[in-house]
């Protein structure tokens, strides 16, 4: 097998592949399986420092993306798109397609969102509904500070949505200290479980803007509400994957049972920069740099491909290139998760010097 460093999906733990073989229930039927999807889903609240209820839908982390904009957005809603990286961008087209105004707040994607531009902008405009927000923008690896953030746009009565999918687990966050409304998570990054959940948390006040609305949402499986009572009534809004949810489950006792999981990620991510500057190449971002991924230019003389191409055929590790406005710029260490050990992070940088060499 090749040594799995990119930034997501990472490597999975024994635990947690074994979990996901373990027999089944049905999961509509079997009052004992909403106690393990609920349980599960406190667990994933208490790991993430929140009273807000928590759910787990089943699809890739774009899913909960889409369905904290669906359930939040009514026809010509102004919303503010804070825009640093790929994903901050890409909410803007999530805004439109369910009516939503998405007004841009574009800044370098060389550095972190400046909170304090961010607050002179919204004293002259802040007539929003929500914001939205990426955590770490993982085409770049650029971390905002989404509590200064987040705070801050409460202060004007707007809601939040952040995009943690690629920060969850290796970047410290107290959802409730940053008054997060949603937050979304994915299972393949650091949480470190396959491919196929998406985790998100959801503030009271969300609940209420949900129940405001005056139309309905113009999505069923994107909509957030449809989890409401799902407890109360034994009802899931569409058949839980039990599997996919017993991997989670592992993956979610195996961060509680790390405590030292961020400072591992802190130590590993600069010990990665450190080495990367180290052999003279130049890291992409000036600032906010995340515990879970670096992100590196392409020296000259040598193409993005060239090196993820060498690392996978000579070294069989495969790391990431980059994609969107990033393709053929840069390249990508993924050490989130499973993949944040000096061993696994050590083969990479050995073998990254003799390429580049
Ligand atoms: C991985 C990731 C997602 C999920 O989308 P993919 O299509 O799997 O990349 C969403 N947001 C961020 C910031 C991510 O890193």
């Amino acid at each position: 097998m090749v040594k799995l460093m990119t930034p997501g999906p990472v490597q999975v733990r024994e635990n947690v592949r074994l979990a996901r073989s373990y027999e089944t229930t049905n999961p509509d039927l079997d009052p004992q399986f909403y106690d393990y999807y609920k349980e599960t889903c406190e667990l994933l609240s208490s790991l993430l420092h929140t009273k807000n209820e928590s759910y787990l839908l089943s699809g890739e982390g774009i899913l909960g993306l889409e369905a904290a904009v669906a359930t939040l957005t009514e026809k010509d809603d102004r919303v503010l798109v804070l825009d640093n990286g790929v994903f901050g961008a890409g909410f803007a087209d999530f805004v439109t397609l369910y009516g939503g105004q998405a007004v841009v707040y574009k800044s370098d994607y060389r550095k972190q969102i400046d909170v304090k531009a961010l607050k002179e902008y919204l004293d002259n405009d802040h007539d929003f509904k929500y914001a939205t927000v990426v955590h770490c923008d993982t085409p770049t690896g650029m971390l905002n500070d989404v509590t200064a953030i987040c705070r801050l746009l409460k202060e004007y009565g707007i809601l939040t949505v952040v995009d943690s999918v690629s920060a969850m687990f290796g970047n410290y966050l107290d959802v409730d200290e940053a008054r997060i409304d949603i937050l979304c998570g994915g299972s393949q990054k650091a949480l470190s479980a396959p491919v196929g959940m998406t985790l998100v948390t959801v503030s009271d006040d969300a609940k209420k803007a949900f129940e405001e609305r005056k139309t309905k949402v113009a999505s069923f499986y994107c909509n957030l509400m449809t989890f409401k009572t799902y407890y109360e009534d034994k009802w899931f809004p569409y058949t839980m994957p039990a599997s996919d949810i017993m991997g989670v489950r592992c993956a979610l006792e195996n961060v509680k049972n790390d405590p030292d999981i961020i400072g591992r990620h802190a130590r590993i991510a600069k010990k990665t920069r450190d080495a990367i500057t180290g052999m003279g190449l130049e890291l992409y971002a000036q600032d906010g740099y995340s515990n879970t991924v670096t992100v590196f230019n392409v020296p000259q003389g040598m193409t993005a491909d060239y090196i993820t191409t060498t690392m996978k055929e000579k070294y069989n590790i495969m790391i990431a290139g980059s994609f969107d406005v990033m393709t053929g710029k840069v390249i990508r260490i993924g050490h989130m998760g499973e993949n944040a050990n000096d061993e696994d992070i050590d083969a990479v940088l050995d073998a990254l010097k003799e390429i580049i060499n």
